[in-house]
């Protein structure tokens, strides 16, 4: 099925971000010729400022029944995909099954923890109630507030930079091309399709597989009505580093890698979550902000969530602080994903992630290289039809919600 003209493709990806990633190595793997068109750095978009967390249960919302499911299917997917990634690519994606512990620090916060707790067990999800002194075992360096907590132990992480430097590099392996650097700046759909970028590049291609996250509400080639309705929704993150403490070992020469942990698994509040690394370093996120294409990083976001962080684990106050970022979410109007036919034949979406495209990544690329190559695909994406928002199609769909403020996760 490969073609062999340089400028001739199956399918043209536009967006390197780890769902344009994840797309490419599952087509390549069945044997479709793929170009990834990446406007900056593949992997520099939202996936680059991620948290990585794959957490069906932290996730699950009230009205949202087939997110969960697509959340679950998801999480059961990640253990052989990270395993097949890294066999393939040489590259170590950073999955962990690390844990989450949900900690409820005053009498409100319980409540709403209980109500959350209630939600899980309508759907079977993996979560245990544990009183303070139950939380304060698992995680010491809790604050002496917390009252109480919900363990989902199944919750894990993967690192999303190590994952989309996994994914380039499986690409490669399988002979696809990201050429990065390279905007798609119009498409013509005629038994198949034509692409333009903005370095005056054409290629040709079978099917565009339009998977430029927040970017996709505002396609600029394609009709108001015809877009896909996803909106920026902006999060700032913090990274902090556990400091070494020196112990007599150290200069005996004895133990390398002797850190005391702030925490060892994830930890969610009410207003934040923390996301510990195995190299030691942690990750407090994310404000929820709706502002447009705007990506500063603000004063007031991380005095936020630096508040709520030593709220919750004060040992925080020790860490070192190296990198605060901002990135854009995909919105949609359900919060759901866009997985499937575009409004032109010849056109793919695979958009609108939101909070969980790390999550989502291995469930869509099958999905959408069994829509490649005309099989069914591995769960039902008729939920996550992209035309499904038709009625509210057609107009700036960051305008609904521009200029709105939130709080965090
Ligand atoms: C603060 C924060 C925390 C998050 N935490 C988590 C988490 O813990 N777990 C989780 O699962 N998800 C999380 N997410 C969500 C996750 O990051 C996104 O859902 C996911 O990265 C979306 O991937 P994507 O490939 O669709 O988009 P992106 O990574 O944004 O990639 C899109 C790419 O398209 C490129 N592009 C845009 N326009 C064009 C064009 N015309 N031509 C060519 N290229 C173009 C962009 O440069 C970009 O590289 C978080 C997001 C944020 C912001």
């Amino acid at each position: 099925m490969a073609t062999q003209d340089e400028d001739r493709f199956d399918v043209l990806i536009a967006g390197g971000g780890v769902i344009g990633l994840a797309c490419a190595w599952r087509a390549l793997q069945r044997g479709l010729s793929v170009c990834v068109l990446e406007r900056d750095r593949a992997g520099s978009g939202a996936s680059d400022v991620a948290a990585g967390m794959l957490a069906p249960v932290g996730e699950a919302s009230w009205g949202e029944e087939g997110l969960i499911g697509l959340n679950l299917a998801a999480h059961r997917l990640w253990p052989e995909f990270a395993a097949e990634l890294e066999a393939e690519s040489g590259v170590d994606p950073g999955f962990w099954q690390v844990g989450a512990l949900h900690v409820a620090l005053d009498r409100d916060e319980t409540e709403e923890l209980q109500r959350r707790h209630r939600l899980h067990r309508e759907h079977g999800l993996d979560s245990e109630w544990l009183d303070a002194a139950a939380c304060r075992e698992l995680e010491p360096g809790l604050a002496p507030s917390v009252a109480a907590g919900v363990l989902a132990p199944h919750e894990a992480v993967a690192d999303p930079r190590s994952l989309c430097a996994a994914l380039l590099a499986a690409v490669a392996e399988r002979g696809g091309v990201v050429d990065e650097g390279s905007e798609v700046a119009s498409a013509e759909f005629d038994r198949g399709v034509t692409v333009r970028t903005s370095g005056e590049r054409e290629l040709r291609g079978g099917t565009l597989l339009l998977a430029t996250g927040s970017d996709a509400g505002r396609t600029p080639w394609l009709e108001p009505a015809e877009r896909p309705p996803v909106r920026p929704v902006k999060g700032e993150i913090v990274t902090l580093r556990e400091r070494r403490r020196a112990r007599p070992e150290d200069f005996a020469g004895a133990g390398p890698d002797r850190r005391e942990r702030v925490c060892s698994r994830i930890v969610v509040g009410d207003r934040l979550y923390i996301v510990p690394r195995p190299d030691g370093r942690l990750l407090i996120g994310a404000t929820v902000e709706e502002l447009g294409f705007d990506t500063t990083v603000t004063a007031g976001g991380v005095h936020e969530l630096l508040r709520e962080g030593y709220r919750t684990l004060p040992d925080i106050a020790e860490m070192e602080l190296v990198e605060v970022r901002a990135g854009l979410r995909p919105g949609t109007p359900d919060n759901s994903p866009l997985i499937g036919q575009g409004a032109r034949e010849g056109l793919m979406i695979a958009t609108g992630h939101y909070r969980n495209g790390v999550l989502q990544a291995p469930a869509t690329a099958a999905a959408v290289a069994a829509l490649l190559v005309g099989e069914e695909p591995p769960f039902e994406t008729e939920p996550f039809r992209p035309d499904r928002h038709r009625a509210s199609m057609g107009g700036d769909s960051s305008r609904a919600a521009a200029g709105a403020r939130g709080g965090t996760r």
